[in-house]
């Protein structure tokens, strides 16, 4: 995986956060304020603009993206997965390419970069919800030889279960805190539109195997 990897997982996003826009405007009109889809849509075109006249190695574009969500998305959404993709970038350093357990590093410097900064656990009904199973499940298969695009199909699936197993939850974090017990019963829009980001690194990934 190298710099390319990196730029078709930010257009496979972008697209289809693009593409899931309403529905995850709707999940957060039934708990928040209505605004996470047009936040994460906004944010990634932003980041396919940022990219288009950008050089350099997989971690300096992510590095980049992050910075260009933080600079253009209001919400929550927008510091969390910009300190994340930050993160992650930094974790890659200057290298051309990266293999699954650079990937799995990544993204755990990612999710702990997530929790540095809104403190949240799993169980609270975020988006840590679906990041902390998929790395979990991603460095599982790694480290025991799986190839990488299978690992990421599998980290993508413990991914969309903890996804699913928010509807359950009451939150304790974010927004929809402020509903308490009226929070439960509904998906969590972050933790949807994680999904969709897992699920584009994984196609991704394995369009280029
Ligand atoms: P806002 O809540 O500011 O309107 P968005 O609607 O774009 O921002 O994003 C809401 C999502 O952000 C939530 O569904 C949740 O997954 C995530 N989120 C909110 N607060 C936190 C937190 N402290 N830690 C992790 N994720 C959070
Ligand atoms: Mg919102």
């Amino acid at each position: 995986m190298d710099a390319t990897t990196v730029r078709r997982w930010m257009e496979a996003a972008a697209a289809s956060l693009r593409e899931q826009r309403d529905y995850l405007t709707q999940l957060d009109a039934a708990i928040g304020d209505a605004d996470h889809g047009t936040n994460m849509d906004r944010g990634f075109t932003a980041v396919l603009e940022k990219l288009d006249g950008l050089d350099g190695s997989p971690g300096r574009l992510l590095v980049s993206a992050g910075g260009t969500l933080v600079s253009t998305v209001g919400g929550a959404s927008g510091p969390l997965w910009g300190t994340a993709l930050r993160r992650a970038g930094r974790a890659l350093g200057d290298s051309e390419e990266f293999d699954g357990a650079e990937l799995a590093d990544a993204l755990e410097a990612a999710l702990e970069g997530v929790v540095e900064l809104g403190a949240a656990e799993e169980g609270d009904k975020t988006m840590v919800d679906t990041l902390a199973p998929a790395l979990r499940v991603l460095r599982e298969r790694v480290e025991s030889g799986a190839d990488v695009a299978e690992a990421l199909a599998a980290a993508r699936e413990a991914g969309e279960e903890g996804m699913r197993a928010t509807v359950p939850m009451q939150a304790s974090k974010g927004r929809a805190s402020y509903l308490g017990e009226r929070s439960i019963g509904h998906q969590d829009p972050g933790a949807t539109s994680t999904a969709l980001i897992l699920a584009a690194l994984e196609r991704t990934v394995a369009a280029e195997a």
